[in-house]
């Protein structure tokens, strides 16, 4: 089969290999839409996990062949995958505890191969069923959407609660959605590229800042009257965005939450943090099926813009040029893989 494989740091290649061979509890996924997340940006530059990768862990696709042991699951059912599981096979898992499951499994990152390619093997643990009506290239967007559900429903974020959300990309102009849906005001967003911005104003952002040309802890206070937002969503995953979320949350109510990957080091005065008496979450990923079920259940509703987040669809062939534009200052959102 065809598959995209990170040799090393910005060196994607377009090569042939063996089609995965489904084990126990394992099933063969036809690919059919996976969506490149800014995740795979991070590695595609670090090589984080090491050489010869395939990365893509956003994706859905047709069951064309059951392992041993499969159950519940039909060869020809159309599928979104989750980029990692449960064990089902731990003490916590067997105690129905699958969120901390000692040997959670990954796509992607050393455990299974990922989803740059025709097909791909996960354990049937991974899948969950896409509802009627919605494609596959919708379904790709569960994970992306799903950090952005999280991150609304951990802050606790109600009618009239004014948020703050730093980085405009798929993550955050998911989170202005989500933030809309259930009547936050002011929605602020904080996004440099003019695109995106616009996008964010249209899915509901109230006021728009440009951290390129305002500074953008000046104007929230101008904003707020001096107070910050009651809730601060940090998806730009950069130093100075991290180190100011904390300081823009409304002093001894704030809420934060940091889910952007940021792979460089801050400086911080730990008083600073402290003095403001607030809560401060650290999110990484979805959670698990509780918000997945409810992601692909707003899918089917149509509840969310998917379409105008997606703004580029490529071939597999197309994806190392896809990659070396993504790393460069660009306007784009989601680029997704479709396979006919
Ligand atoms: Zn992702
Ligand atoms: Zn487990």
């Amino acid at each position: 089969m065809k598959a995209v494989i990170l040799k090393d740091k910005q060196k994607l290649v377009v090569e042939e290999i063996p089609v995965p061979v489904a084990g126990d509890n394992e099933v063969l996924v036809k690919i059919r839409a996976v969506s490149i997340c800014g995740s795979d940006l991070h590695i595609y530059n670090t090589a984080l996990f090491g050489p010869d990768l395939v990365m893509g862990h956003e994706l859905s696709g047709t069951i064309v062949k059951l392992g041993n042991g499969v159950e519940g699951w039909n060869e020809g059912d159309d599928v979104w995958v989750a980029g990692g599981g449960p064990c089902t096979r731990c003490l916590e898992c067997l105690r129905g505890k699958y969120d901390q499951c000692t040997d959670f499994k990954i796509i992607a990152a050393g455990d299974y191969q990922g989803g740059f390619a025709e097909y791909i093997k996960v354990p049937y643990s991974f899948l969950s069923p896409i509802p009627n009506g919605v494609s596959f290239r919708e379904a790709s967007q569960v994970d992306t959407l799903g950090i952005a559900f999280r991150a609304v429903e951990i802050a606790g974020v109600g009618i009239g609660t004014s948020a703050l959300v730093l980085g405009g990309g798929a993550i955050g102009l998911y989170a202005v959605q989500c933030l809309k849906a259930v009547g936050a005001e002011p929605i602020i967003l904080s996004e440099p590229t003019q695109h995106r911005a616009e996008l964010g104003r249209k899915f509901g952002a109230d006021i728009i800042l440009d951290p390129s040309t305002e500074n953008v802890e000046e104007r929230l206070m101008e904003l707020t009257g001096g107070q910050g937002a009651d809730v601060v969503l940090e998806c730009a995953g950069r130093p100075e965005t991290v180190v100011g979320s904390i300081t823009m949350a409304r002093r001894r109510s704030g809420t934060v939450v940091l889910m952007g990957v940021c792979l460089e080091p801050i400086t911080l005065i730990p008083w600073e943090w402290v003095e403001r008496d607030i809560t401060v979450h650290f999110m990484n990923g979805t959670g698990g099926d509780p918000i997945h079920n409810k992601c692909l259940k707003s899918l089917e509703e149509k509840r969310f813009a998917i379409d105008e987040i997606i703004t580029s669809s490529i071939t597999l062939d197309e994806l190392p040029a896809a990659f070396e534009r993504l790393v460069k200052p660009n306007d784009e959102v989601k680029v997704v893989v479709e396979f006919d």
